[in-house]
């Protein structure tokens, strides 16, 4: 066995903790890694790979980062998913005896990097722990380490479920058990999401506090995730609030397929924010508001009262347009009063954050007049929660300077007039020669030396000198005698050795004192937290209210109304998104209205037509009124939706490799088991990726089992042209169409939405608006023609079938057409066949054997 040096063991027996990270071991102003570590992160971070003598017989791998500059390329390993262990001396090395003492102080990981370049404000940073409870049910539990900020719910559906909730918030990192790891291992790689093992909980007494909002079910996860930042993060988590719970009957609920599918935080096209539901509403001016915003959208109100007072909050505001400039003014000069606060937990606030506190602090006065001076309810009870903490503002007021700098070692951080003791110093440092020339002063009066000076030199530093004729006059008592000279003896005494050091070491003194000062402060501070956190958010609603206003006055938004029954009623509403694309220029409003007697809708029009633009306009305004905002439309008259699903196109699930059809029934399915009579059901083109009859039947029997089963809000779009004829079966449906028309032989798309069904496919149309060779053009419209004259005697044929395969109808209608006992058989293996309890892929199989024995 090769014998390092003393040193090369220590980093050996420290890395071996840290296995799963880059180990920065610092050797003086360097943080050095060696071996694998060493050979992998020169590469990554492309720094130059050196060796270093470590007593073995060969050069061990060695490279460095300076550690004033450590934090950016920290970051650039973090942000590649690893984690780096920060390992540091611990004790002063010019005390040290043998080895300077090392330890590892913190472990970034992914999903506790808080500072740096790379991290937008705007933005939660999640790290967060599943735990399994059953095949498809995991409790969730995240939070933001810079925040503060911890929720917690149960997450459905399994595995996939999951992965599309992590994805859904952006959690980067997930804790889980080595056992759990195996399972999410590979899933995990495709996503690019990070899973740290973490075996323990945080004992129960240790971790009650957080835990008191949360179900049972919830605390293993929220112990095991506590339990893993107390050990990477090694320091005080003061600032950690309890888990909040989601209770999915508090919020509406929307799946994290359909919040993709949707566009609320993130396009389908890209991780961009341009197209999104955000991208509309976001007018706030501080970071906090901006994270807020999202954890709404996230999460839009099930609560009547609750959104109404929401609501009644945006129209104050909305009311009152100067109050709104001036408090928006206000705010912007309103630091990250979160992150301030998680940087006073973690020990890591430097001056300049303590004065950006102290201005942030010095708005609130201000903010709170204003809302009480406006008179309007709202508002004013707003302005009654809020603390206005001026007894922080004004200890920091008298702590620290105007304008601190970033380090806090080099002085300037405390004010004048905060520590005597600390001002002396300064004075000494500053007037050292006065104090001086005092002290003379002070001396010859006391001793009635007319001659009496004080000197300094080299060797003795200062000293009184007095002739040789004055001796007599002096105290001998406090004289002390350091030197003669031919007609001079020179004294010390003690007051003036006293001054002489301080005088000589008044400035190091002063920075070490104003560092102990700063520091006290800093755990002053602490007890200060939970009030400057709830300011925080009282802040941060109050940013969303004001976006909220400002954007429903730019474009035109109207208040909602809410009721306690089921229909939905919305005049003239707009998709926000496509309006503001189309630059408010040629957007066509549209109608949706369902009524209790009529609450589920069958869209025909041809491709491009705006089909799934006027059914995913319903959802948006759905979720933007549940979240307090007013909406893209005239007029409103809306239920309390409980849940949103989604069947619409072009979000290919690539990264779990299933088919495209495959996905769409699965969401289907997914909608169908978990929907209410107060969900709001959206699908579009179902059937789609599947033979003609077998998407037919499974859109049509997916329609009756809503229809007589579930009685959600629904709107069904489809090119199925067949299955208009449903409205006359189905006693809740209603046909509507978006209209085209033709002019000069090219289609014209009027994007309006009117009753009725449509009545002819524009395919060919459309084709020629995409500019298909004339040729293809031509022979499509000869077929087309041969096809409808041919169709006339077949169309009903069809409609037939189609009734054939009606999955749910009560009796068989046997007296249509007669039955061979092959397709007897047929209907009756469909009327026992259990569909709720079924898989997707048990449906397929039945479906498939059924149409084999036809
Ligand atoms: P479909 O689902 O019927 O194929 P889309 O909803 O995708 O059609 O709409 C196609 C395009 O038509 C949209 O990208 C949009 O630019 C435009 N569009 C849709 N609805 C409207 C409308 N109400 N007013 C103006 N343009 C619209």
């Amino acid at each position: 066995m090769t014998t390092y040096t003393p040193m090369m063991q220590q980093y050996l027996t420290i890395k071996a903790e840290y296995e799963d990270a880059f180990l920065f071991f610092r050797l003086g102003d360097f943080y050095e890694m060696f071996f694998e570590d060493a050979i992998k992160a020169s590469q990554i971070l492309e720094i130059t790979l050196t060796g270093r003598d470590a007593g073995g017989e060969e050069r061990v791998p060695m490279c460095g980062v300076p550690y004033h500059s450590a934090q950016s390329y920290i970051e650039t390993l973090v942000s590649k998913g690893y984690k780096v262990a920060i390992c540091e001396q611990v004790e002063d090395p010019k005390q040290a005896k043998g080895v300077v003492k090392r330890e590892v102080i913190q472990v970034i990981t992914p999903g506790t990097l808080v500072e740096g370049k790379t991290i937008d404000n705007k933005s939660n940073i999640f790290i967060g722990c599943a735990e399994r409870l059953s095949e498809q049910e995991f409790a969730l539990a995240y939070l933001d380490v810079s925040t503060g900020e911890g929720n917690s719910f149960i997450v459905e559906g399994g595995i996939k479920g999951l992965f599309q909730q992590l994805q859904a918030y952006n959690i980067r990192e997930l804790v889980v058990t080595e056992e759990l790891k195996l399972v999410l291992q590979e899933q995990a790689a495709n996503l690019g999401i990070v899973l740290s093992i973490e075996n323990e909980e945080m004992e129960e007494g240790k971790a009650s506090k957080y835990l008191i909002h949360l179900p049972k079910k919830c605390c293993g996860a929220a112990k095991y995730l506590l339990q893993y930042i107390e050990k990477t993060q090694m320091r005080s988590l003061s600032h950690i609030k309890p888990f909040a719970y989601t209770e999915s009957k508090q919020y509406l609920q929307i799946d994290a397929n359909s919040k993709r599918n949707l566009e609320l935080l993130q396009s389908i096209r890209g991780k961009d924010q341009k197209g999104t539901l955000l991208w509309i509403l976001d007018e706030t001016v501080t970071a906090m508001g901006g994270r807020k915003l999202k954890q709404w959208l996230h999460q839009p109100l099930a609560n009547r009262t609750l959104i109404e007072e929401r609501l009644n909050t945006v129209t104050d505001l909305i009311d009152e347009f100067f109050l709104r400039d001036e408090l928006r003014e206000l705010l912007r000069k309103v630091y990250d009063l979160e992150r301030l606060a998680g940087r006073v937990a973690f020990g890591n606030v430097g001056g300049r954050d303590l004065a950006q506190l102290r201005e942030s602090l010095r708005q609130v006065p201000a903010i709170k007049e204003k809302l009480l001076e406006s008179n309007k309810e709202m508002l004013i009870n707003l302005a009654n929660k809020i603390d206005a903490c001026e007894d922080i503002e004004d200890l920091l007021s008298k702590a620290i300077t105007d304008h601190p700098p970033i380090a806090i070692k080099e002085g300037d951080v405390i004010r004048e007039g905060y520590s005597k003791e600390l001002d002396e110093l300064r004075y000494i440092a500053r007037n050292g020669k006065d104090w001086i020339a005092q002290l003379e002063q002070k001396e010859r009066e006391r001793t009635g030396i007319k001659n009496l000076k004080i000197g300094f030199n080299r060797v003795f530093g200062y000293y009184i000198e007095v002739t040789k004729s004055n001796l007599t006059n002096i105290d001998s008592s406090r004289y002390l005698r350091k030197q003669t000279l031919a007609n001079a003896e020179r004294f010390i005494t003690e007051e003036l050795k006293e001054k002489e050091t301080q005088i000589l070491h008044a400035e190091e003194q002063s920075l070490a004192l104003e560092y102990e000062l700063f520091v006290k402060l800093r755990e002053q501070l602490k007890e200060y937290i939970p009030r400057v956190q709830q300011l925080a958010s009282l802040i941060s609603e109050l940013d969303v209210y004001l976006s909220f206003a400002v954007v429903s006055e730019k474009y035109q938004f109207t208040k909602p109304k809410f009721h306690d029954g089921k229909s939905l009623k919305i005049l003239g509403g707009r998709h926000p998104v496509v309006e503001k694309m189309l630059n408010k220029q040629g957007y066509v409003p549209n109608d949706c209205v369902l009524t209790e007697e009529k609450n589920m809708m069958l869209i025909t029009g041809p491709n491009m037509s705006g089909k799934s633009t006027y059914m995913r306009q319903v959802a948006l305004i759905v979720i933007m009124a549940q979240m307090g905002c007013y909406v893209p439309c005239d007029e409103a008259e809306l239920p309390i939706t409980d849940q949103i699903f989604t069947r619409i196109g072009a979000a290919d699930d690539l990264a779990s490799g299933q088919s495209t059809f495959m996905v769409e029934m699965l969401e289907s399915q997914n909608a169908i088991t978990n929907a209410t009579e107060r969900s709001l059901l959206l699908f579009d083109e179902i059937g789609r990726g599947t033979s003609t009859y077998d998407g037919m039947a499974l859109a049509q029997a997916m329609m009756e089992y809503i229809h007589d089963h579930i009685g959600a809000n629904t709107l069904f779009s489809t090119h199925y042209h067949e299955l208009t004829a449903l409205e006359e079966e189905l006693q809740r449906l209603q046909n509507v169409h978006v209209s085209a028309v033709e002019k000069h032989g090219n289609v014209v798309f009027l994007h309006k939405v009117k009753k009725g069904a449509a009545d002819k496919s524009y395919g060919v149309h459309v084709a020629k608006l995409a500019n298909m060779p004339q040729e293809i053009i031509d022979r499509a419209q000869t077929l087309l023609e041969q096809f409808e004259s041919q169709q006339v005697g077949g169309a009903k044929q069809e409609k037939e079938e189609v009734f054939q395969l009606s999955l749910f109808e009560e009796e068989p209608k046997q007296e249509k057409i007669s039955l061979n006992s092959n397709e007897q058989e047929v209907i009756k293996a469909l009327q026992k066949a259990d569909i709720v309890s079924m898989t997707p892929i048990e449906a397929m199989n039945l479906l498939y054997q059924l149409q084999q024995s036809l």
